[in-house]
């Protein structure tokens, strides 16, 4: 929290000195006024996951119909398995910003965002801010790259190519068309759009990652070029506007500059390029949050750009903004059980981690089932929802093909619903190996609480990485979520 804090008050100290300058509207005034918009041009769909090819070319093509001329469908790519790739073009000034999203197939936030935007920059042609960026800036837009990996919901394509791995060789039908709009084109800004682990926080002690966010280099030696200063300034100004909206939800991408990926790329070929990640934001509804999220993060960093605000924006400020910290947070963190974890040993004093995976599953083939990921002293891990389990004694137990109600029914016909220590722990040891708490453990986890005389009750259960039973109540942003 502290660099978090650090970055918001350097934010302040440093637009505060350059207000007097700036006539565009306070950054804190129009992150509000474009989250509130949003519900009025949004044209995305409920579940950015559900959008597939089809669904985004119906998409654009009735935005197409409500917008006469806004929209030029310069050209479309085809894609290795013969989808049309759509590339937009809007506006007719000297600036040319070419965004492109869904490079990786799973990962579709942004897309939904670029949709909404495309209909704000339509829907409003009296606000000033739509007439700057139509006026001062050209905007080629790839809704979805890989639209074959969005069919499958995976990253790579139908090649199972890693497409931002293929900006050198250009062995993707997709790479191809980005690289050759790109020359084309010649654009001087890149918004390159992508999800990333929604586990991650902002710094060790910072919050959870909504939007990540990375001045891409162009060189090893990260050498700051007029284009790279000008994508850092963009990349304050996001998080600006995030920090609004999202406070310590915001931190800086961790990766090194790495030769064949298009962001890289696209900088050292003279697009210089922002890395925009959306990650998670606990909570109901949080897709569409997200999506609002990146709308507000487009639209308001675009209009900085066209209205010539950017200029004030502190690129100092840039290295302020806290790092990804990865293994550091986790859906459900249960604290302070005795656990007797199997292998017939005494119990234990033991915190456990889970993880419920999400419909994006990232850079390398991850688990898809929930399970247990971690046990023992978790201080430095946080949960989206933690379970105080003072006094609760855990025990792994092989997971029922059904719900709480088939587990407690399974407990029930061997009388452990209520029991005492010993027998409970010997039939435990009785299961072996399938009852063995350790990561990867994806079967259930019971919680018994104990009375005065020493009888168990069964309590609840951690069944698929969420909280079940109704007598266990987790606290935190993802406490509903947690519970079923
Ligand atoms: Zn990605």
């Amino acid at each position: 929290m502290r660099r978090t804090l650090a970055f918001a008050a350097l934010i302040l100290l440093l637009c505060g000195s350059a207000a007097g300058a700036a006539q565009p509207a306070p950054v804190a005034t129009q992150a509000h006024s474009l989250w509130d918009v949003w519900p009025r041009v949004r044209v995305s769909p409920p579940d950015p996951w559900a959008m597939k090819h089809r669904e985004l070319r119906a998409a654009l093509a009735a935005l197409q119909q409500r917008h006469p001329g806004l929209i030029t469908l310069v050209e479309e790519g085809v894609s290795t398995e013969g989808r049309k790739i759509p590339a937009l073009r809007l506006g007719q000034g000297p600036t040319g910003v070419l965004l492109w999203s869904q490079m990786h197939g799973d990962e579709p936030t942004a897309t939904a965002a670029l949709l909404d935007l495309l209909n704000w920059l339509g829907a409003s042609p009296a606000d000033p801010a739509v007439r700057q960026v139509l006026s001062k800036l050209t905007l080629w837009i790839i809704p979805m790259l890989n639209p074959d990996g969005a069919e499958r919901t995976q990253r790579r394509n139908a090649q199972e190519i890693d497409i931002n791995r293929d900006a050198l060789r250009l062995a993707s039908p997709e790479g191809r068309f980005l690289k050759a709009l790109r020359d084309r084109v010649q654009p001087v800004i890149g918004y390159n759009l992508h999800n990333q682990n929604p586990y991650l926080r902002a710094g060790l002690t910072g919050d959870q990652v909504a939007i990540a966010l990375l001045s891409v280099p162009g060189d090893e030696a990260l050498t700051e070029t007029p284009g790279t200063r000008r994508t850092k300034q963009l990349a304050v100004r996001v998080g600006e506007l995030v920090e609004t909206l999202a406070p310590g939800h915001v931190a800086r991408y961790d990766m090194d500059y790495t030769a064949r990926a298009f962001g890289d790329s696209m900088t050292r070929w003279g697009t210089a390029t922002l890395l925009i990640e959306t990650g998670g934001w606990a909570g109901s509804e949080e897709a569409a949050r997200l999506v609002r999220l990146n709308f507000v993060a487009l639209a308001g960093s675009l209009t900085a750009l066209a209205d010539g605000s950017l200029e004030a924006v502190p690129a100092a400020a840039y290295p302020q903004i806290p790092l990804n910290e990865r293994d550091a947070l986790t859906t459900l963190v249960v604290r302070n059980a005795r656990l007797a974890g199997g292998r017939a040993l005494p119990p234990f004093p033991a915190d456990l981690a889970f993880l419920v995976p999400g419909a994006f599953s990232g850079d390398s083939p991850r688990r898809r089932e929930p399970s247990l990921i971690e046990v023992g002293d978790l201080t430095y891990l946080r949960g989206l929802a933690e379970l105080d389990a003072t006094g609760l004694l855990a025990v792994p137990w092989p997971a029922p093909a059904g719900d709480w109600a088939a587990l407690r029914e399974s407990l029930d016909s061997r009388r452990l619903l209520t029991t005492d220590e010993a027998t409970l722990l010997s039939s435990i040891r009785a299961l072996g190996e399938p009852a063995l708490a350790r990561p990867g453990f994806s079967g259930a986890v019971l919680f018994y609480r104990p009375d005065s005389a020493g009888a168990l009750t069964l309590e609840g259960a951690v069944l698929r990485g969420k909280l079940a039973g109704g007598k266990l109540a987790a606290t935190g942003p993802g406490a509903a979520a947690s519970s079923r």
